[in-house]
């Protein structure tokens, strides 16, 4: 399939699109189209969406279909998330046709892919007015015994692949606007974040969001030492205000 080729021929697979709240990042609260995408690259262990990476679910849904429903949303925002977006080649239509309807599109991505922006009148690449990097730590690894890799055949692949050092570097250079935001689930992950950003191109401190694992409210105090390291760094802290709202739930 051409790149150019007509959003009623091209089709992305697609486990869940829904109209919510955006929960998390930059754009926090704003009333957003999520779209989805089923399939990804990679294992974590603490997945939140099983659903489109270990079990992926769902069908190839039609560009066409997909920017039609999330013009009629009313969001302002159209989300592009996964699994791994920047698997599939009809990302980038994709996101063509969200901001050409209008949309500003958001793209969640581990960053393990990269792919180029799309030129001013052009027909290939992203168009995407927040790449949101999540490059993910070794927190992020399945552990030997986690029943759905018996043989650790994915351990193994998650561990290779979960940084990619040049995709890292093409993202954060070609899209001057993106976050980088990462799941932190004990202090020991504050190191490994800093060398990893100290082989990176700079980036604000802003721009650097720290979000505790978890898919419950944390208890009062327990993150107490995610507050203090932004406060020493000048980094984010990442609340998920969708856990807050709607709790663990598919389709928020
Ligand atoms: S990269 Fe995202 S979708 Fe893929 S396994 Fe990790 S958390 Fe799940």
């Amino acid at each position: 399939m051409a790149p150019s080729a007509s959003p009623a021929a091209v089709t992305i697979p697609v486990s869940e699109a829904f109209l919510s709240v955006q929960g998390e990042g930059r754009r926090t609260g704003v009333a957003s189209y999520f779209i989805r995408v089923s399939g990804c690259n990679l294992r974590c262990g603490w997945c939140d969406t099983p659903y489109a990476s270990w079990a992926p679910e769902g069908a190839p849904a039609a560009v066409e279909g997909l920017v039609h429903a999330a013009r009629a949303s009313g969001a302002p925002d159209a989300v592009i998330t996964g699994g791994e977006p920047m698997l599939f080649d009809t990302v980038e239509p994709l996101s063509r046709a969200l901001a050409d309807a209008g949309l500003r599109v958001t793209i969640e991505t581990a960053g393990t892919i990269a792919r180029e922006p799309c030129a001013p009148g052009g027909d290939r690449g992203l168009a995407c007015g927040l790449m949101s990097i999540s490059p993910k730590l070794s927190n992020s690894t399945p552990s030997p015994g986690d029943g759905r890799d018996p043989g650790g055949a994915w351990r193994s692949r998650h561990e290779q692949r979960r940084i990619n050092l040049g995709a890292l570097r093409d993202l954060i250079g070609w899209y001057p606007r993106r976050q980088l935001k990462f799941v932190v689930t004990s202090a020991s992950d504050l190191d490994e974040i800093e060398a990893l950003l100290g082989r990176l191109p700079p980036v604000p401190p802003e721009e650097v969001i720290l979000m505790p694992e978890g898919v419950t409210p944390p208890a009062p105090g327990s993150t107490a030492w995610v507050v203090e390291a932004c406060l020493r760094r000048g980094w984010r802290y990442g609340h998920r205000l969708h856990i807050d709202l709607f709790g663990n739930r598919r389709g928020t």
